[in-house]
């Protein structure tokens, strides 16, 4: 090896020797090992020689990996995504109660949809009160959700959930009110609100009023008087709200949403502003038409700024026929982004 390493070494200064009139001859001879000091005092060259790597690892095995990464914890955005109201998904809330029967107080599809309505708000979140009141020999339940407690003014939502049980606008019934508009669909935007509303948005304290016994007057139960609930509601209040809105029979698939005699004039002016400004202006019409006895006008009565939402140009209403085909998501839909929109975007402080 030491005799090799010698002969290189020599040739090595041959060539150097030469390289001064054939530089390019250095390049060449040199590539199996690296001259990194030539000395030429002794005449006895030293070289040190860097070998090369005579042996290339061949890899013997793939890598496979043993575990996989699982994340521990989600990663929460800062901005969240705003969840929209879905009218589909209020007409799915509409056919859920539709499936409990005729939901006049006393009926066993009565004490179902409450008890519906009180699951499905402690299953979106909600705080749930039930407010029992008696009224002609019956327990009456008015059920409100709240949420945003102590984030700013209360804002009221309200619907009937109670049928009525006397079709006494179809000639000669005694059957009651099937109530696919005319109550379902009231509550069926109040729950899908339950929801979608991105309360992070909405810096009020919002609730949302689930009416009983609106729907038996003048002749629905013997002896009984519209609106009863909301009126023991309003009279039982220990804050004074800052608003309260109405929606009742606002499924209808013909809808025509006209300002309401007894509405507050200020907010329901706000509100039909902010339907048109979705798109939504042939649907609220903000021309007077109806002046309704309905579970607003205790709140109104109490100087509580309230609106009443009501298609009351609804051919079905306390008929037999008032069933879920009449209803549409779209109408729902309208109803329910209107509300979002206010309560998200458009609510005064
Ligand atoms: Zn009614």
């Amino acid at each position: 090896m030491r005799l090799l390493i010698t002969i290189i070494g020599l040739l090595a200064i041959v060539f150097t020797a030469c390289s001064n009139s054939a530089p390019t001859i250095e390049t060449t001879l040199i590539p199996t090992a690296t001259a990194s000091a030539i000395s030429t005092a002794t005449g006895t060259p030293t070289l040190t020689i860097m070998p090369t790597p005579t042996v290339t690892a061949s890899p013997t095995a793939t890598w496979t990996p043993t575990a996989t990464w699982t994340p521990t914890a989600t990663w929460t955005p800062t901005i969240p995504k705003p969840v929209l109201f879905d009218g589909i998904s209020a007409y799915e809330i509409l056919l859920i109660q539709m499936e409990f029967g005729p939901r006049w107080p006393g009926s066993p599809g009565h004490a179902l949809v409450g008890d519906y309505i009180i699951d499905e708000l402690g299953r979106q979140g909600w705080e749930v009160e039930e407010q029992g009141f008696d009224y002609m020999g019956l327990q009456g339940r008015n059920i409100i959700g709240r949420n945003n407690v102590g984030a700013g003014p209360v804002i009221i939502l309200g619907a009937h959930y109670d049928t009525r049980k006397i079709a006494d606008q179809t000639a000669g019934s005694t059957e009651p009110v099937p109530g696919a508009v005319d109550g379902a669909s009231g509550v069926a935007v109040l729950l899908e609100l339950a929801r979608t509303i991105d309360l992070i948005e909405v810096d009020h304290e919002i609730w949302l009023a689930f009416f009983d016994v609106e729907d038996q007057g003048n002749g629905g139960m013997l002896g009984f008087d519209y609106i009863i609930g909301s009126t023991y509601m309003a009279r039982t209040l220990e804050v004074m709200p800052q608003a309260m809105v109405l929606v009742d029979m606002i499924g209808d698939a013909d809808q025509q949403l006209y300002y309401e005699g007894n509405s507050a004039q200020m907010l329901r002016h706000n509100l039909w502003r902010i339907a048109s400004d979705l798109g939504y202006g042939d649907y609220f019409i903000p021309e007077h038409r109806h002046t309704m006895l309905d579970d607003h006008l205790p709140f109104v009565n109490m100087g509580i700024p309230a609106v009443d939402i009501i298609d009351f140009d609804y051919p079905y209403w306390h008929t037999v026929e008032d069933t879920a085909d009449k209803a549409s998501p779209d109408s729902l839909e309208r109803v329910g982004r209107t509300l979002e929109e206010w309560l998200e975007n458009r609510l005064p402080s």
